[in-house]
């Protein structure tokens, strides 16, 4: 009787831990999209998480922030030039001052030679 009842309970927490195991598993591949995301330092991990977790489960939901999550960034372009189209001195040079009327390089003396043609 009491061997029969342990059996019983051994049984059942097999069962329940093999239920906790497919859902960590199941859990595990839903959010393979994100992981993959955040894995590869995508700028917009956080939009695939929202997708993964929201449409995941309607399976072209989870297509589409598998496949968003495995394309490349595009590259970062840096526009060196003003708002003139003038190519902009190198940043990081000490004194670089741009004009906030109208962009154009101010040089040491803070003074736009474009605004204020006088005192420059
Ligand atoms: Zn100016």
């Amino acid at each position: 009787m009491l061997s029969s009842l342990l059996m019983l309970v051994e049984s059942n927490s097999d069962a329940g831990a093999s239920a906790v195991g497919l859902l960590i598993v199941t859990l595990a591949l839903y959010f393979v999209p994100s992981l993959v995301g955040t894995m590869k330092k995508k700028r917009n991990a956080g939009a695939i998480f929202a997708v993964n977790l929201f449409l995941g489960w309607t399976v072209i939901g989870w297509i589409v922030a598998m496949v968003w999550a495995l394309t490349n960034d595009a590259p970062v372009v840096q526009v060196n030039q003003n708002y003139y189209g003038q190519p902009a001195p190198p940043a990081g040079s000490v004194g670089d001052r741009f004009c906030q009327r109208c962009g154009a390089h101010m040089g040491s003396r803070g003074i736009c030679p474009r605004c204020t043609p006088a005192l420059a």
